[in-house]
């Protein structure tokens, strides 16, 4: 923790606060603090005080009041980091953006959105399937993770193999930095090269570069149709070397894959689903034409088949729901794998080339065997991001020291192999401590950059290694 010093929140500042935002919008008492001291990581650290604002001129006042007081000040969205990004760890003023959840103008004819950063993207899509087009990254968490979370951490997800990530996506937005000054950046315009982007350096800035309240978004119209494919295969090696001869040919919506001990957890957390025993599971989602879908159906397919695996295929959107099940359960799965044992998020997402995957999960499991502490291996195979599930004993202080050694191998290894530490979920507080070593001398660039944003670093201080 940095030794720098931060004003208070006091009686005057909680007065100043409930005058721009109205009383219901500021909450200072223990059980809301106390709501508000963690997200979906094992850090926590209590905020001074809440404010949710339901509107732009609510941010600019909040940070003109933080500036002036020199107050530290957290934008959280849905709270479902997982690297303690929306923890405040210097306490001050927690920013609850959830509230900010209008779609703001619906604009088929350039292909855009306009939404505040509240809202989730299951709502944003549901609300753009009536006309016909969606909005394509999907986290894991789409139900419960807001738009300007996403933007924050350029929050990948199930369909970046074909459509790419959050970045790909931002055609513009609006962001609050301090003391209270609103950048209106970009726009409806698909190109844009007019000097330094200063879109892209927000997105993935995990809100110590600005809180951003608005966003315009790219929207594509919803395919024709979709499929999904399921295959097992006899180990992970195999069922990587598919994802290889698979995406030679064609891109798939998504290709996921699970590990032995993954499809052992679903089918103990959900005995009818009845996966069978197989050492990999994949699975591909197709969308496009009838044309485009037919075509691929039959190179996964074949593809799977011809590498010994076990296929079933659909286009039926029940079928397609059961054959899925799998896939969006695990998460839940692998915490139940043991009563005695929990899942730590460390080394939870790093990313490797994708001809490097098939050696990386097999190193993993030879990690998992050494330590002699379980590791469930699942995640978007296509992107070569693979969630590797660490599941100790947390009474054990043993198998927490055991855990932080293997952590700190499986991120050298994905570094060996020429990959990154984290592929979607960021930095935070999690994974600070590589910074100067991933970034070396550009750490230095990137603290400069912040000073500009930020010159008294008062937004989401300590996250990142930055301030
Ligand atoms: C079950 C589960 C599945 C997940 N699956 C995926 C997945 O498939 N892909 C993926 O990429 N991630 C995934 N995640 C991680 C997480 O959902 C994403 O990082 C998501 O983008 C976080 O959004 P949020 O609104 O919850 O942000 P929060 O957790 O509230 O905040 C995350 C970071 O963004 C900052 N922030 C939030 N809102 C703003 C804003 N408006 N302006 C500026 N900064 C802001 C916060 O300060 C913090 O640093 C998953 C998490 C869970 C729990």
């Amino acid at each position: 923790m940095s030794g720098k010093k931060y004003g208070k929140v006091d009686d005057e500042v909680l007065r100043r606060l409930i005058d721009e935002l109205g009383k219901e919008n500021v909450k200072a008492d223990l059980v809301e603090r106390y709501a508000y001291s963690t997200d979906a990581s094992l850090f926590s650290s209590l905020p001074d005080v809440v404010v949710t604002p339901k509107n732009t001129d609510q941010v600019v006042e909040v940070l003109r009041i933080a500036s002036e007081k020199n107050i530290p000040i957290t934008p959280r969205g849905g709270g479902t980091g997982l690297c303690g990004g929306a923890v405040p760890l210097h306490g001050g003023i927690l920013v609850d953006l959830s509230g900010m959840n209008r779609i703001l103008e619906v604009d088929l004819d350039n292909l855009c959105v306009t939404v505040e950063a509240g809202i989730t993207p299951e709502m944003l899509n549901k609300h753009l399937a009536k006309h016909g087009f969606f909005f394509p990254p999907s986290p894991g968490s789409k139900k419960m993770c807001t738009v300007g979370g996403m933007i924050a951490t350029n929050a990948g997800g199930m369909h970046a193999v074909k459509y790419g990530v959050t970045r790909n996506f931002v055609l513009g937005l609006k962001a609050v930095i301090p003391p209270g000054e609103v950048l209106s950046l970009g726009g409806k315009v698909l190109k844009r090269c007019l000097g330094y982007d200063l879109i892209q350096l927000i997105i993935g800035s995990e809100g110590t570069l600005g809180i951003v309240t608005e966003a315009t978004l790219r929207i594509l119209p919803l395919p024709e149709k979709s499929a999904v494919v399921v295959a097992y295969f006899r180990d992970c090696s195999t069922a990587a070397k598919v994802v290889n001869a698979v995406l030679r040919r064609v891109i798939p919506s998504a290709i996921e894959v699970l590990d032995e001990k993954s499809i052992e957890a679903v089918n103990r957390y959900v005995p009818s689903l009845n996966l069978p025993q197989a050492g990999a599971a994949l699975y591909f989602e197709i969308d496009g034409s009838e044309q485009e879908v037919e075509g691929q159906l039959k190179v996964i397919v074949d593809a799977c088949k011809m590498h010994g695996g076990e296929t079933e295929w659909t286009s039926n959107p029940n079928e397609k729901e059961r054959l899925l099940a799998g896939r969006e359960i695990v998460g839940g799965a692998i915490m139940n794998i043991d009563k005695r044992r929990v899942r730590v998020y460390e080394a939870e997402d790093v990313c490797v080339p994708l001809a490097q995957l098939p050696h990386f999960i097999e190193e993993v499991h030879r990690i998992s065997e050494r330590y002699g502490i379980p590791v469930c291996i699942y995640g978007h195979a296509g992107d070569g991001n693979c969630h590797s599930g660490i599941m100790i004993d947390p009474t054990s202080r043993e198998e927490w020291e055991k855990m932080r050694m293997m952590s700190r191998e499986i991120y050298e290894l994905a570094v060996k192999l020429g990959g990154n530490i984290s592929g979607e979920h960021g930095i935070g507080l999690l994974r600070a401590e590589y910074m100067e070593s991933i970034h070396g001398p550009s750490l230095r660039i990137m603290k400069e950059i912040k000073k500009a944003f930020d010159p008294q670093g008062i937004l989401n201080p300590g996250k990142m290694s930055i301030s």
